[in-house]
């Protein structure tokens, strides 16, 4: 599909919508520019292809001529922008997600892979924290997938970044008065066939059950649950308010290794662990312990990459390109660069390898899965440029 003839029929659609609601006073603006700084402020992105679409509602042309400024900043290292800026007097705010969402049904009634985002003011100040909103799965061949930021918690970003410097790290993520930095946390969904993979469940479990059921899903929907590794932050959704696993019937996938480490750590890593996690699973015989790398069901492939624990995988799904759920092993985009390793890594050096290793081997239709990125979870990359491309990518 051409994305002007799709852009077209997006402006159309809104154009009725909003003269359906007897609208007198609306302006609909496409905005090219590119810019420098990004500043977080959309309160409506939708993205198919490779394409981006902002919308903004605003009360007056007045604001929104104040506002364009701001908007420009909003275009940034994307190759192709476009965006619908919206100015209208009838309807306040909180009508610009329904009229984007009618102008997508109707403009792109057909089209599979729509995403919307809506940005709004987080609890900390300056912060404007995404919450998405799925309609559809992704889809990579015959793979279709879905992610979604759960949780978010705040590390220290020297923790996060290892022995790079402050100086190197503080410029490609934003950093607070107390040196931290936000992380998501990042789930993902995968069905391949009728088989249903979960990756990762951070937690609570309530926002797991939101999430499946946004995906018309439920936990009993579940075939596989694969855990990276058996840290905190990845795996305490996986109990529900009684303490049992929240999967009534899936196999839990999780490296021999990790199961070792977790249930006898050394003194620094005593805290990483969900003591309730590892006694729900020491009792179930849901739990399947993997003996290095390994095919697992249809194309997925567990791959034991160890560095950030003895035990820690990466899941891969393959069809026409590489689906990767990178978990620690390339948390944020940010940790792209090979020397970008977090210091809580038990083997740094050989995160360094594994890591190098798997972008060597990447190639620009692969996607991979970002657990910790709170903008970006999930992107293609480019190896020469290294240029990172938020999926979901063109259609064809
Ligand atoms: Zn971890």
């Amino acid at each position: 599909m051409a994305k002007f003839s799709l852009r077209n029929k997006l402006l159309k659609a809104m154009r009725n919508y909003l003269k359906e609601r007897g609208a007198t006073q609306f302006q609909i603006q496409w905005q090219t520019e590119k810019n420098n700084e990004p500043k977080e402020l959309p309160h409506l992105q939708c993205s198919f292809g490779r394409s981006q679409i902002y919308l903004e509602v605003v009360p007056t042309k007045e604001e929104m001529v104040h506002n364009q400024p701001r908007w420009k900043q909003i275009y940034h290292n994307q190759k192709e922008k476009w965006g619908i800026f919206l100015t209208y007097k009838k309807f306040g705010q909180e009508s610009g997600k329904t009229i984007l969402e009618h102008a997508l049904k109707n403009a792109l009634g057909k089209f599979s892979k729509i995403q919307i985002f809506t940005y709004h003011r987080g609890k900390i100040s300056g912060d404007f924290s995404p919450i998405y909103q799925e309609y559809a799965m992704n889809q990579l061949g015959k793979l279709r997938f879905q992610t979604t930021t759960l949780g978010k918690i705040r590390v220290d970003g020297g923790v996060m970044f290892g022995v790079v410097p402050f100086t190197l790290w503080s410029k490609k993520v934003k950093v607070d008065e107390n040196h931290t930095v936000l992380l998501g946390l990042n789930p993902l969904v995968v069905q391949e066939g009728n088989t249903i993979t979960l990756a990762d469940t951070p937690g609570p479990a309530q926002k797991i059950l939101d999430f499946l059921q946004s995906l018309e899903l439920t936990p009993a929907d579940v075939h596989y649950v694969f855990l990276s590794h058996l840290h905190w932050d990845h795996t305490y959704g996986i109990l529900n308010e009684r303490g049992k696993i929240l999967f009534p019937h899936a196999k839990i996938f999780l490296q021999k290794k990790e199961w070792e480490f977790a249930n006898n750590p050394p003194p620094r890593c005593q805290n990483d662990f969900d003591k309730d996690v590892l006694n729900a699973l020491q009792n179930s015989p849901q739990l399947e312990l993997l003996d290095g790398s390994t095919t697992l069901e249809g194309s997925l492939k567990a791959t034991l990459t160890g560095g950030h624990t003895p035990g820690h995988q990466i899941a891969q799904w393959q069809d026409q390109a590489n689906l990767i759920f990178a978990a620690d092993l390339i948390p944020t985009t940010a940790h792209l660069r090979l020397p970008y390793i977090s210091s809580l890594d038990i083997e740094p050096k050989t995160s360094y390898d594994a890591k190098k290793q798997l972008l060597e081997n990447i190639s620009p239709q692969d996607v991979i899965a970002f657990f910790h990125d709170v903008h970006i979870p999930l992107a293609s990359i480019e190896k020469e440029s290294g240029a990172i491309q938020p999926f979901p990518t063109s259609p064809k």
